[in-house]
Protein backbone atom coordinates (compact mmCIF):
# COMPACT_ATOMS: atom_id res chain seq x y z
CA UNK A 1 0.00 0.00 0.00
CA UNK A 2 2.99 2.13 -0.92
CA UNK A 3 0.49 4.19 -3.56
CA UNK A 4 -1.61 5.59 -0.18
CA UNK A 5 -1.16 8.36 0.69
CA UNK A 6 -1.14 9.45 4.62
CA UNK A 7 -4.43 11.05 4.58
CA UNK A 8 -6.92 8.58 5.96
CA UNK A 9 -10.12 10.68 5.93
CA UNK A 10 -12.53 8.31 7.92
CA UNK A 11 -11.86 5.73 10.27
CA UNK A 12 -10.16 8.30 12.78
CA UNK A 13 -12.27 7.93 15.62
CA UNK A 14 -14.88 4.71 15.47
CA UNK A 15 -16.73 6.05 18.83
CA UNK A 16 -17.47 8.85 17.30
CA UNK A 17 -19.60 8.67 14.31
CA UNK A 18 -19.97 12.38 13.87
CA UNK A 19 -16.18 13.20 14.07
CA UNK A 20 -15.85 11.57 10.43
CA UNK A 21 -18.65 13.07 8.48
CA UNK A 22 -17.54 11.01 5.28
CA UNK A 23 -17.70 7.91 7.49
CA UNK A 24 -21.34 6.34 7.22
CA UNK A 25 -22.62 2.71 7.77
CA UNK A 26 -25.85 1.46 6.67
CA UNK A 27 -27.65 -1.21 8.92
CA UNK A 28 -31.40 -1.74 7.34
CA UNK A 29 -32.71 -4.79 8.57
CA UNK A 30 -32.41 -6.98 5.02
CA UNK A 31 -36.17 -7.91 5.31
CA UNK A 32 -37.76 -4.66 6.73
CA UNK A 33 -41.40 -6.39 6.58
CA UNK A 34 -40.20 -8.68 8.84
CA UNK A 35 -39.09 -6.35 11.20
CA UNK A 36 -42.59 -4.85 11.76
CA UNK A 37 -45.49 -6.35 13.42
CA UNK A 38 -48.26 -6.70 11.55
CA UNK A 39 -51.95 -5.99 12.29
CA UNK A 40 -53.85 -7.71 10.09
CA UNK A 41 -57.00 -5.65 8.50
CA UNK A 42 -58.86 -8.73 7.02
CA UNK A 43 -59.79 -11.59 9.48
CA UNK A 44 -58.82 -15.00 9.05
CA UNK A 45 -57.50 -17.93 11.82
CA UNK A 46 -53.86 -18.40 11.74
CA UNK A 47 -53.21 -22.21 11.45
CA UNK A 48 -49.62 -23.05 13.54
CA UNK A 49 -49.98 -26.53 12.19
CA UNK A 50 -49.22 -24.88 7.87
CA UNK A 51 -45.94 -23.58 8.20
CA UNK A 52 -45.91 -22.56 4.70
CA UNK A 53 -49.28 -20.77 5.44
CA UNK A 54 -48.40 -16.57 3.76
CA UNK A 55 -50.66 -13.68 4.16
CA UNK A 56 -51.88 -11.22 2.02
CA UNK A 57 -54.20 -8.64 1.95
CA UNK A 58 -53.81 -5.04 3.87
CA UNK A 59 -52.04 -4.85 7.13
CA UNK A 60 -50.67 -1.41 8.91
CA UNK A 61 -47.27 -1.44 10.58
CA UNK A 62 -46.32 -0.45 13.83
CA UNK A 63 -42.72 -0.17 14.92
CA UNK A 64 -41.66 -1.91 18.23
CA UNK A 65 -39.53 0.00 20.79
CA UNK A 66 -37.88 -2.90 23.24
CA UNK A 67 -40.30 -3.85 26.23
CA UNK A 68 -42.04 -6.25 27.74
CA UNK A 69 -44.41 -6.69 25.14
CA UNK A 70 -41.90 -7.20 22.48
CA UNK A 71 -40.25 -9.97 24.84
CA UNK A 72 -43.61 -11.14 24.40
CA UNK A 73 -43.92 -11.04 20.88
CA UNK A 74 -39.94 -12.76 20.22
CA UNK A 75 -41.45 -15.52 22.40
CA UNK A 76 -44.82 -15.89 20.88
CA UNK A 77 -43.64 -15.16 17.05
CA UNK A 78 -45.05 -12.66 14.34
CA UNK A 79 -46.83 -15.40 12.34
CA UNK A 80 -43.70 -15.45 9.81
CA UNK A 81 -41.96 -18.72 8.36
CA UNK A 82 -39.19 -19.30 11.03
CA UNK A 83 -41.79 -18.79 13.96
CA UNK A 84 -44.41 -21.00 11.99
CA UNK A 85 -41.93 -23.86 11.31
CA UNK A 86 -40.46 -23.52 15.34
CA UNK A 87 -44.19 -23.61 16.49
CA UNK A 88 -44.85 -26.42 14.62
CA UNK A 89 -41.38 -28.35 15.98
CA UNK A 90 -42.69 -27.30 19.40
CA UNK A 91 -46.05 -28.79 18.98
CA UNK A 92 -44.53 -31.86 17.39
CA UNK A 93 -42.60 -32.23 20.81
CA UNK A 94 -45.23 -31.87 23.02
CA UNK A 95 -47.78 -34.39 21.24
CA UNK A 96 -44.28 -37.11 21.01
CA UNK A 97 -44.02 -36.70 25.04
CA UNK A 98 -47.44 -37.28 25.62
CA UNK A 99 -47.59 -40.15 22.93
CA UNK A 100 -44.46 -41.85 24.16
CA UNK A 101 -45.22 -41.46 27.51
CA UNK A 102 -48.39 -43.15 27.01
CA UNK A 103 -47.19 -45.92 25.05
CA UNK A 104 -44.17 -46.15 27.01
CA UNK A 105 -46.46 -47.26 29.96
CA UNK A 106 -49.00 -49.12 27.51
CA UNK A 107 -47.01 -51.24 26.17
CA UNK A 108 -44.40 -51.62 29.04
CA UNK A 109 -41.59 -49.85 27.02
CA UNK A 110 -38.63 -48.42 28.89
CA UNK A 111 -36.90 -46.88 25.79
CA UNK A 112 -40.25 -44.97 24.94
CA UNK A 113 -39.80 -43.61 28.26
CA UNK A 114 -36.92 -42.80 28.26
CA UNK A 115 -37.90 -40.75 24.80
CA UNK A 116 -40.41 -39.39 26.63
CA UNK A 117 -38.09 -37.56 28.75
CA UNK A 118 -35.97 -36.50 25.81
CA UNK A 119 -38.93 -35.35 23.75
CA UNK A 120 -40.00 -33.00 27.01
CA UNK A 121 -36.65 -32.10 27.32
CA UNK A 122 -36.56 -30.65 24.07
CA UNK A 123 -39.08 -28.48 24.66
CA UNK A 124 -36.02 -26.20 25.95
CA UNK A 125 -33.96 -25.69 22.67
CA UNK A 126 -37.16 -25.08 20.66
CA UNK A 127 -38.23 -21.78 23.24
CA UNK A 128 -34.64 -20.14 22.89
CA UNK A 129 -34.30 -20.86 19.01
CA UNK A 130 -38.51 -19.00 18.83
CA UNK A 131 -36.95 -16.43 21.05
CA UNK A 132 -33.39 -15.86 18.84
CA UNK A 133 -34.83 -16.37 15.82
CA UNK A 134 -37.70 -13.18 16.12
CA UNK A 135 -34.91 -11.33 18.34
CA UNK A 136 -32.54 -11.62 15.30
CA UNK A 137 -35.09 -9.90 12.63
CA UNK A 138 -35.59 -6.72 14.94
CA UNK A 139 -34.39 -3.50 13.09
CA UNK A 140 -31.84 -1.89 14.58
CA UNK A 141 -32.63 -0.54 17.99
CA UNK A 142 -30.65 2.31 20.41
CA UNK A 143 -29.19 -0.39 22.72
CA UNK A 144 -28.07 -2.23 19.57
CA UNK A 145 -27.40 0.15 16.89
CA UNK A 146 -25.81 -2.64 14.63
CA UNK A 147 -28.61 -4.79 14.80
CA UNK A 148 -29.75 -7.88 16.14
CA UNK A 149 -28.21 -10.26 14.04
CA UNK A 150 -25.30 -12.12 16.64
CA UNK A 151 -29.14 -13.25 18.50
CA UNK A 152 -29.31 -15.97 15.52
CA UNK A 153 -25.42 -16.51 16.70
CA UNK A 154 -26.16 -16.81 20.23
CA UNK A 155 -29.15 -18.83 19.61
CA UNK A 156 -26.83 -21.24 17.36
CA UNK A 157 -24.74 -21.14 19.81
CA UNK A 158 -26.87 -22.10 23.09
CA UNK A 159 -29.09 -24.99 20.69
CA UNK A 160 -25.68 -26.52 19.56
CA UNK A 161 -24.72 -26.90 23.02
CA UNK A 162 -27.63 -28.47 23.87
CA UNK A 163 -27.14 -30.68 21.35
CA UNK A 164 -23.28 -31.26 22.70
CA UNK A 165 -24.18 -32.30 26.41
CA UNK A 166 -27.38 -34.08 24.62
CA UNK A 167 -24.87 -36.56 22.52
CA UNK A 168 -22.32 -37.33 25.14
CA UNK A 169 -25.36 -37.87 27.55
CA UNK A 170 -26.64 -40.76 24.79
CA UNK A 171 -23.01 -41.90 24.47
CA UNK A 172 -22.44 -42.43 28.42
CA UNK A 173 -26.12 -43.90 28.61
CA UNK A 174 -25.32 -46.46 25.72
CA UNK A 175 -22.04 -47.09 26.84
CA UNK A 176 -22.86 -48.20 30.67
CA UNK A 177 -26.18 -50.25 28.75
CA UNK A 178 -23.14 -51.83 26.66
CA UNK A 179 -21.43 -53.21 29.87
CA UNK A 180 -24.36 -54.19 31.26
CA UNK A 181 -26.02 -56.37 28.82
CA UNK A 182 -26.32 -59.77 30.49
CA UNK A 183 -27.86 -57.95 33.97
CA UNK A 184 -31.35 -57.03 33.46
CA UNK A 185 -33.14 -54.69 36.53
CA UNK A 186 -36.51 -55.78 35.93
CA UNK A 187 -38.21 -53.07 38.03
CA UNK A 188 -39.97 -50.98 35.10
CA UNK A 189 -40.37 -48.10 37.61
CA UNK A 190 -36.40 -47.53 37.17
CA UNK A 191 -36.57 -45.74 33.98
CA UNK A 192 -39.32 -43.51 35.54
CA UNK A 193 -36.88 -40.73 37.06
CA UNK A 194 -35.32 -41.09 33.33
CA UNK A 195 -35.69 -37.06 33.15
CA UNK A 196 -34.12 -35.27 31.22
CA UNK A 197 -32.77 -37.98 29.05
CA UNK A 198 -30.41 -36.01 27.06
CA UNK A 199 -28.72 -35.58 30.42
CA UNK A 200 -28.49 -39.08 31.73
CA UNK A 201 -25.16 -39.18 33.22
CA UNK A 202 -23.37 -43.11 34.47
CA UNK A 203 -26.46 -45.67 35.18
CA UNK A 204 -26.52 -48.81 34.40
CA UNK A 205 -29.67 -50.78 33.08
CA UNK A 206 -30.55 -52.49 30.31
CA UNK A 207 -33.65 -50.61 27.80
CA UNK A 208 -36.01 -53.91 27.49
CA UNK A 209 -37.00 -56.32 29.42
CA UNK A 210 -38.77 -58.92 28.36
CA UNK A 211 -40.67 -59.30 31.23
CA UNK A 212 -41.18 -57.17 34.35
CA UNK A 213 -41.77 -57.64 37.62
CA UNK A 214 -45.83 -56.98 37.45
CA UNK A 215 -45.59 -59.50 34.88
CA UNK A 216 -45.84 -57.09 31.76
CA UNK A 217 -44.38 -58.29 28.47
CA UNK A 218 -42.71 -55.76 26.13
CA UNK A 219 -45.30 -55.26 23.64
CA UNK A 220 -43.86 -55.03 19.97
CA UNK A 221 -46.76 -52.27 19.21
CA UNK A 222 -44.29 -49.85 21.23
CA UNK A 223 -41.92 -50.19 18.09
CA UNK A 224 -45.01 -48.17 16.12
CA UNK A 225 -44.96 -45.26 18.24
CA UNK A 226 -40.36 -45.11 17.77
CA UNK A 227 -41.47 -45.49 14.15
CA UNK A 228 -44.20 -42.59 13.64
CA UNK A 229 -41.44 -40.19 15.76
CA UNK A 230 -38.47 -41.01 13.76
CA UNK A 231 -40.95 -40.26 10.26
CA UNK A 232 -42.55 -36.59 12.47
CA UNK A 233 -38.81 -35.82 13.34
CA UNK A 234 -37.21 -36.53 10.11
CA UNK A 235 -40.03 -34.13 8.26
CA UNK A 236 -39.13 -31.79 11.18
CA UNK A 237 -35.88 -31.47 10.04
CA UNK A 238 -36.32 -31.35 6.82
CA UNK A 239 -38.77 -28.13 6.63
CA UNK A 240 -37.13 -26.50 9.49
CA UNK A 241 -33.82 -26.96 7.42
CA UNK A 242 -34.99 -25.50 4.01
CA UNK A 243 -36.90 -22.52 6.40
CA UNK A 244 -33.78 -21.78 7.81
CA UNK A 245 -31.98 -21.09 4.33
CA UNK A 246 -34.66 -19.55 2.94
CA UNK A 247 -34.76 -17.23 6.05
CA UNK A 248 -30.72 -17.27 5.97
CA UNK A 249 -31.32 -18.09 9.62
CA UNK A 250 -28.16 -20.02 11.98
CA UNK A 251 -30.48 -20.77 14.65
CA UNK A 252 -33.40 -22.41 12.55
CA UNK A 253 -30.02 -24.68 11.26
CA UNK A 254 -28.98 -25.62 14.76
CA UNK A 255 -32.57 -26.63 15.48
CA UNK A 256 -32.99 -28.60 12.21
CA UNK A 257 -30.30 -30.40 13.31
CA UNK A 258 -31.73 -31.23 16.45
CA UNK A 259 -34.84 -32.55 14.86
CA UNK A 260 -32.73 -34.97 12.87
CA UNK A 261 -30.49 -36.04 16.11
CA UNK A 262 -34.00 -36.63 17.50
CA UNK A 263 -35.25 -38.79 14.40
CA UNK A 264 -31.86 -40.71 15.01
CA UNK A 265 -32.33 -40.99 19.13
CA UNK A 266 -35.88 -42.23 18.28
CA UNK A 267 -34.48 -44.39 15.73
CA UNK A 268 -32.19 -46.40 18.45
CA UNK A 269 -35.50 -46.61 20.71
CA UNK A 270 -36.78 -48.63 17.33
CA UNK A 271 -33.87 -50.74 17.08
CA UNK A 272 -33.98 -50.54 20.96
CA UNK A 273 -37.80 -52.38 20.77
CA UNK A 274 -37.16 -54.59 18.09
CA UNK A 275 -33.77 -55.82 19.25
CA UNK A 276 -35.30 -57.04 22.77
CA UNK A 277 -38.03 -58.60 20.68
CA UNK A 278 -35.90 -60.09 18.30
CA UNK A 279 -33.33 -61.40 21.35
CA UNK A 280 -30.61 -58.84 20.24
CA UNK A 281 -30.33 -56.22 22.70
CA UNK A 282 -26.51 -55.18 21.68
CA UNK A 283 -28.61 -53.01 18.67
CA UNK A 284 -29.51 -50.45 21.06
CA UNK A 285 -26.30 -49.34 22.38
CA UNK A 286 -24.25 -50.28 19.37
CA UNK A 287 -26.96 -47.73 17.58
CA UNK A 288 -26.40 -45.21 20.50
CA UNK A 289 -22.50 -45.29 20.11
CA UNK A 290 -22.65 -44.56 16.63
CA UNK A 291 -25.75 -42.31 17.04
CA UNK A 292 -23.96 -40.29 19.56
CA UNK A 293 -20.31 -40.35 18.01
CA UNK A 294 -21.99 -38.56 14.54
CA UNK A 295 -24.02 -36.33 16.67
CA UNK A 296 -20.90 -35.12 19.03
CA UNK A 297 -19.17 -34.33 15.89
CA UNK A 298 -21.64 -32.17 14.11
CA UNK A 299 -22.65 -30.00 17.35
CA UNK A 300 -19.22 -29.47 17.90
CA UNK A 301 -18.80 -27.90 14.96
CA UNK A 302 -21.30 -25.83 15.16
CA UNK A 303 -21.13 -24.94 18.69
CA UNK A 304 -16.89 -23.86 17.32
CA UNK A 305 -18.35 -22.01 14.63
CA UNK A 306 -20.88 -20.00 16.44
CA UNK A 307 -18.53 -19.30 19.03
CA UNK A 308 -15.96 -17.65 16.70
CA UNK A 309 -19.02 -15.92 15.11
CA UNK A 310 -19.93 -14.54 18.23
CA UNK A 311 -16.64 -13.07 18.95
CA UNK A 312 -16.91 -11.36 15.43
CA UNK A 313 -14.43 -13.30 13.77
CA UNK A 314 -14.15 -13.46 9.68
CA UNK A 315 -17.51 -14.36 7.87
CA UNK A 316 -17.89 -17.15 5.30
CA UNK A 317 -15.21 -16.97 2.67
CA UNK A 318 -18.23 -17.13 0.32
CA UNK A 319 -20.03 -13.94 1.04
CA UNK A 320 -17.07 -12.42 0.77
CA UNK A 321 -16.49 -13.63 -3.03
CA UNK A 322 -19.90 -12.69 -3.62
CA UNK A 323 -18.77 -9.44 -2.44
CA UNK A 324 -15.88 -9.04 -4.21
CA UNK A 325 -17.70 -10.15 -7.35
CA UNK A 326 -20.22 -7.24 -6.91
CA UNK A 327 -17.26 -4.85 -6.28
CA UNK A 328 -15.42 -6.11 -9.28
CA UNK A 329 -18.53 -5.85 -11.68
CA UNK A 330 -18.83 -2.20 -10.39
CA UNK A 331 -15.80 -1.65 -11.36
CA UNK A 332 -15.59 -2.79 -14.72
CA UNK A 333 -18.66 -1.02 -15.24
CA UNK A 334 -16.78 2.24 -14.04
CA UNK A 335 -14.23 1.65 -16.44
CA UNK A 336 -16.48 0.95 -19.55
CA UNK A 337 -18.39 4.04 -18.53
CA UNK A 338 -14.98 6.10 -18.80
CA UNK A 339 -14.04 4.59 -22.02
CA UNK A 340 -17.26 6.05 -23.94
CA UNK A 341 -18.33 7.89 -21.20
CA UNK A 342 -19.46 11.70 -22.40
CA UNK A 343 -16.66 14.39 -21.47
CA UNK A 344 -18.72 16.93 -20.57
CA UNK A 345 -19.58 16.56 -16.44
CA UNK A 346 -18.97 13.55 -14.67
CA UNK A 347 -21.82 11.21 -14.07
CA UNK A 348 -21.74 9.03 -10.67
CA UNK A 349 -20.36 5.81 -12.50
CA UNK A 350 -17.58 7.92 -14.59
CA UNK A 351 -15.87 8.45 -11.03
CA UNK A 352 -12.86 6.87 -10.69
CA UNK A 353 -12.13 4.49 -7.63
CA UNK A 354 -11.07 1.34 -6.17
CA UNK A 355 -11.42 -1.09 -3.18
CA UNK A 356 -8.37 -0.67 -0.86
CA UNK A 357 -9.80 -3.01 2.08
CA UNK A 358 -12.67 -5.41 2.24
CA UNK A 359 -13.39 -7.06 5.85
CA UNK A 360 -16.51 -9.29 6.67
CA UNK A 361 -17.01 -9.74 10.04
CA UNK A 362 -19.64 -12.75 10.72
CA UNK A 363 -23.05 -12.62 12.19
CA UNK A 364 -26.15 -14.62 12.39
CA UNK A 365 -25.95 -16.58 9.23
CA UNK A 366 -24.41 -13.28 7.31
CA UNK A 367 -21.98 -10.81 7.38
CA UNK A 368 -20.73 -6.67 8.03
CA UNK A 369 -19.57 -5.78 5.65
CA UNK A 370 -16.48 -2.83 5.98
CA UNK A 371 -14.77 -1.58 2.96
CA UNK A 372 -12.47 1.40 1.97
CA UNK A 373 -12.43 2.81 -0.98
CA UNK A 374 -9.28 4.76 -2.59
CA UNK A 375 -9.98 8.21 -4.66
CA UNK A 376 -7.19 9.38 -6.86
CA UNK A 377 -5.41 12.68 -5.40
CA UNK A 378 -5.35 14.05 -9.02
CA UNK A 379 -9.00 13.46 -9.46
CA UNK A 380 -10.00 15.84 -6.64
CA UNK A 381 -13.01 13.95 -5.99
CA UNK A 382 -15.32 15.61 -4.02
CA UNK A 383 -17.67 14.56 -0.76
CA UNK A 384 -20.83 14.92 -2.71
CA UNK A 385 -19.18 12.88 -5.73
CA UNK A 386 -17.69 10.21 -3.14
CA UNK A 387 -21.38 9.17 -1.44
CA UNK A 388 -22.23 9.08 -4.96
CA UNK A 389 -20.12 6.29 -5.23
CA UNK A 390 -20.45 4.87 -1.28
CA UNK A 391 -24.82 5.33 -2.39
CA UNK A 392 -24.09 2.75 -5.35
CA UNK A 393 -21.51 0.86 -3.73
CA UNK A 394 -23.94 -0.02 -0.95
CA UNK A 395 -27.11 -0.16 -2.73
CA UNK A 396 -25.51 -3.15 -4.84
CA UNK A 397 -23.92 -5.19 -1.84
CA UNK A 398 -26.99 -4.79 0.46
CA UNK A 399 -28.79 -6.73 -1.88
CA UNK A 400 -26.72 -9.45 -0.89
CA UNK A 401 -29.45 -11.84 1.13
CA UNK A 402 -25.77 -12.57 3.38
CA UNK A 403 -25.05 -8.74 3.62
CA UNK A 404 -26.46 -7.69 7.16
CA UNK A 405 -25.11 -3.66 6.82
CA UNK A 406 -21.92 -2.37 5.23
CA UNK A 407 -19.65 0.38 6.23
CA UNK A 408 -17.85 2.15 3.62
CA UNK A 409 -15.05 4.90 4.59
CA UNK A 410 -13.00 6.93 1.96
CA UNK A 411 -8.82 7.42 1.35
CA UNK A 412 -7.12 9.21 -1.32
CA UNK A 413 -4.25 7.49 -3.06
CA UNK A 414 -1.39 8.79 -5.39
CA UNK A 415 -2.19 5.93 -7.80
CA UNK A 416 -5.82 3.79 -8.29
CA UNK A 417 -4.81 0.45 -8.66
CA UNK A 418 -5.33 -2.35 -11.32
CA UNK A 419 -9.33 -3.48 -11.29
CA UNK A 420 -8.45 -7.01 -10.27
CA UNK A 421 -7.38 -5.07 -6.86
CA UNK A 422 -9.62 -5.93 -4.16
CA UNK A 423 -7.83 -7.13 -1.10
CA UNK A 424 -9.19 -9.32 1.18
CA UNK A 425 -7.32 -7.34 3.98
CA UNK A 426 -5.52 -4.28 4.88
ZN1 LIG B 1 -32.09 -45.48 29.33
ZN1 LIG C 1 -33.62 -33.79 21.32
Amino acid sequence: MSTTSALRQSHSDPSDPSSSPRDTSSTEPKKPAKAHSHSHSHDHSHSSFNPFHSHSGGHSHSHATPSPDSLRAALMGKGDRGSRVTLLGLASNVGLTGLKLFSGWRYNSASLLAEAGHSASDLLGDFVTLFCYNMSRQPPSKMFPVGFSKFDTLGMLTVSAILVVGSIGIGIHSYSLLTNIPFSESNILHYLPHLPHALAGHHSHTHEIALDESGGLLDPNAAWTALLSVVVKEWMYRITKKVGEEENSSVLAANALHHRSDALTSFIALLSILGSTAGVPILDPLGGILVSTMLLYQSSILTYRSTLTLLDSSCDEEVLDDVRTILQDLREEQLNNQETGTPSGRQKKDIRWDVRSLKGIGSGAGARIELELGFSKSDAISLKEAQQVERMIKERVMAEQSVHSVRVSFIEVDELSSIDFVAPLN
